[in-house]
């Protein structure tokens, strides 16, 4: 059977399903993308609003595979990417109301305020310390602490993971949520250790750590990406279309959906989900609800997106870097701030700076319940303190995502066990997405191409062809 005789229905335009769709459809497959909003990206969305460019979700990725790059220039968006200033390297992490620059060298760790002189020699002894017995079962918290120490743990890993997840290391798997820094242990014992000789692994298979990795977007914001895939994949998507059934006949599969206010129905041999976990769990046939069951385990925290333009005259801090996380110890109502108009250009006016801020998150979801408009008013006052911002904004625009970002939770290592299951019991259907393999953009593009191979293999074992050119 030839591949253009495969058809193949991809649920979810966001850049996981789109991506994983552009690359079927490049090697000629039979693909039809059913997208429940009336434009493409999901969780990313630009809009473009008195002058400022506002990214309501991923305010950009990093290029950790080559893929990305293959991708752009084939939808034609080689002049449209930009990468991130060389200033946006330095971040800051709040401590006593005031930022510290993360330390990126030997000299200036021994130098920073932002640990104690006790914290630098526990992060020191890291390498004395062994591996635990815990395995799967581990918390981000408990294994940074074990290894690097509670200090580290409170002023380093937790504002990361809520920059990362919008998450709380105490219920986070280490497996699951990082899985390289745990890998890092397994295999070679510690971190320091692992990071060096992970540094050879990686340049034999071209690939960048997050580390070094660079981040992009694109002059016209991040939406523009999913925006040309999905151009390159017309007339194969279909908007407004909420697909609410998956029904098993003999050899392939009925969908159900709704277009607008019409019912419609779609016969179709492979069907692939990328749409969120809690979507998920209500379509496909599963009547001991075990999948329901265990899609709607993953927890999607709420996460309020603030965005805020002010003069720059009136902002007394120096805006060289990428912003600031802050600590749960230091007690505010956000958990951070991305300095927008600093990483890249075209997001405000000339004389206009502008700033993302993050608010809620799994480490503080009950600031949400009765909050009013009072939350956003003392977030801008707590943000316009640390920045030293003595006059209001000249515009406020904000996004609330109820359901913002999967959580790897302690023990979604039996989520993952049984959504393999369900493939290999249900063979045609596949499960992807952001719930699985990664959120950050980079990692959902990377799962793409895991997709697309598993789709090939699943198809009496067609040949996958190289993706990169
Ligand atoms: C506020 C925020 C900030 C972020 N910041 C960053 C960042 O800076 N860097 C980074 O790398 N990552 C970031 N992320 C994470 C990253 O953006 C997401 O993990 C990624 O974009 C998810 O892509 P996806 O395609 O897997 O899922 P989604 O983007 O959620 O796409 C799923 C799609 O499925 C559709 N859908 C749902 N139900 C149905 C249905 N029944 N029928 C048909 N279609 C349906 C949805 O409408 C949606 O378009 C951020 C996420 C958020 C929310």
């Amino acid at each position: 059977m030839d591949k253009n005789q495969i058809k193949i229905t991809v649920l979810g335009a966001g850049i996981s399903g789109l991506a994983t769709a552009f690359w079927l459809n490049k090697d000629g497959f039979d693909i039809t993308v059913l997208e429940l909003k009336n434009e493409p990206g999901g969780s990313m969305v630009t809009r473009r609003e008195d002058g400022f460019l506002i990214d309501y979700g991923p305010n950009s990725g990093l290029e950790t595979t080559p893929l990305i790059g293959q991708i752009v220039e084939e939808v034609g968006l080689k002049g449209q990417i930009i990468y991130a200033q060389d200033k946006a390297n330095k971040r800051y992490i709040l401590r006593n109301n005031q930022l510290h620059a993360l330390p990126t060298n030997p000299l200036a760790f021994f130098k920073t305020k932002l640990f104690s002189p006790k914290a630098k020699l526990r992060l020191l002894a890291e390498p004395f310390f062994g591996k635990s017995k815990e395995g799967y079962y581990q918390s981000v918290s408990e294994f940074v602490k074990r290894r690097l120490g509670q200090e580290f743990l409170d002023y380093a890993i937790n504002p990361f993971v809520a920059g990362v997840f919008a998450g709380n290391p105490d219920n986070l798997s280490v497996k699951s949520a990082f899985p390289k820094l745990y890998r890092l242990e397994e295999l070679y014992g510690g971190l320091f250790k692992g990071l060096i000789l992970g540094a050879r692994e990686r340049k034999k298979r071209a690939e960048q750590s997050k580390q070094s990795a660079r981040m992009f977007s694109f002059k016209d914001g991040m939406q523009i990406f999913p925006k040309a895939i999905a151009r390159k994949l017309e007339p194969n998507i279909q908007y407004n279309s909420n697909v609410e059934k998956v029904v098993k006949l003999e050899t392939n599969y009925k969908l159900v959906y709704r277009q607008m206010d019409e019912s419609k129905e779609m016969v179709t041999d492979i069907v692939l989900s990328t749409v969120p976990a809690f979507h998920a769990a209500s379509i496909f046939d599963d009547r001991e609800n075990k999948l329901s069951n265990h899609l709607n385990q993953i927890y999607y925290p709420p996460v309020k997106v603030l965005f805020l333009g002010f003069q720059k005259e009136f902002v007394g801090q120096p805006l060289d870097g990428f912003g600031f996380l802050i600590p749960a110890k230091e007690k505010k109502s956000f958990l951070g701030a991305i300095w927008s108009s600093t990483i890249f250009p075209f997001r405000a006016d000339e004389d206009l700076v502008a700033f993302t801020l993050f608010i809620g998150g799994a480490r503080s979801p009950e600031l949400f319940d009765n909050a009013g408009d009072s939350l956003v008013s003392s977030v801008i006052e707590q943000f316009k303190k640390i920045m030293h911002i003595h006059k209001d904004p000249i515009f406020i625009s904000e996004k609330m995502w109820f359901k913002a970002i999967p959580q790897y939770r302690l023990g979604y290592i039996e989520q993952e066990r049984y959504f393999d299951r369900f493939e290999m019991n249900n063979p045609g259907i596949f499960l992807s997405g952001n719930y699985r393999g990664g959120v950050s953009v980079g990692d959902c593009i990377k799962n793409s191409e895991l997709t697309y191979k598993k789709i090939c293999s699943h198809v009496n074992n067609m040949p996958a062809v190289n993706l990169l050119k």
